[in-house]
């Protein structure tokens, strides 16, 4: 089922890569494994995924131990500076940074071992009250402070768009997230990169790529509905 499943999506990221004059090696799908077990998991692999999302640390945690070493773990999830310790060294990109505290956090614990952590800054553009994120217009400044921390690498920007019935809707937001990231990378901020746009989830990730989208995040087309009892 999941193979199949992968076969599907990748003909239809394929087919919107097309559409928008794209190459298809410039968008990386990123499979959101969260609440699924590693047997799923495992099945994407064989397949050729290599780059798996979750928004738990814990769970995150306990896969990164279970499955082949070669996986880009990617944190998608609210981040809670307490659990920080636990990932920074697993994930290979952290999505989720919208605070300077957080953002401080991450700083220490990648100092701590000596690395450098690569980071997004989530951005709420449909600026909804339920979601995390800066607000777009916060985004600048927001920059230029984080730029003080040597042990993160900022490399681009992530939203999620609101749950639409029709994908259409969030077109605008894309857009605009895509014309932020421009205007970011216009200021030439020394050791920030804005080669980075995550952006689409199953319903709207046609739309995305059409947008700019870089990366993907899949979960329900790849892996089937989420019931939320925790499972590994
Ligand atoms: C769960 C999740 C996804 C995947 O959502 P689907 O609609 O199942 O594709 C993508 N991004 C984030 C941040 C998520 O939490």
């Amino acid at each position: 089922m999941i193979t199949e499943n992968l076969k599907d999506v990748e003909a239809r990221v394929c087919a919107a890569c097309e559409r928008s004059g794209r190459k298809r090696e410039d968008v990386t799908l990123i499979a959101v494994s969260k609440t699924k077990p590693v047997e799923m998991l495992e099945e994407a692999y064989a397949y050729g995924c290599r780059y798996f999302g979750e928004n738990k640390v814990q769970e995150l945690d306990e896969k990164y131990d279970i499955m082949p070493k070669d996986i880009q773990w990617q944190m998608i999830g609210h981040l809670q500076r307490n659990k920080v310790k636990y990932i920074i060294d697993k994930a290979e990109l952290i999505h989720s940074v919208d605070s300077i505290r957080l953002a401080e956090t991450i700083d220490k614990e990648a100092a701590k071992k000596g690395i450098v952590v690569n980071v997004l800054l989530e951005v709420n553009m449909a600026k909804e009250d339920t979601k995390f994120g800066l607000m777009p217009e916060e985004v600048m400044d927001f920059i230029h402070e984080i730029v003080r921390f040597q042990h993160i690498k900022v490399q681009g920007l992530m939203t999620i768009a609101p749950f639409v019935e029709n994908p259409e809707e969030n077109r605008i937001h894309f857009a605009n997230l895509r014309k932020l990231s421009v205007d970011i990378a216009k200021e030439k901020v020394d050791n920030v990169s804005m080669s980075i746009l995550s952006m689409g989830m199953t319903n709207d990730f046609e739309v995305a790529i059409e947008e700019g989208a870089t990366m993907v995040r899949i979960g329900t087309a790849i892996f089937g509905e989420r019931n939320y009892a925790h499972q590994i």
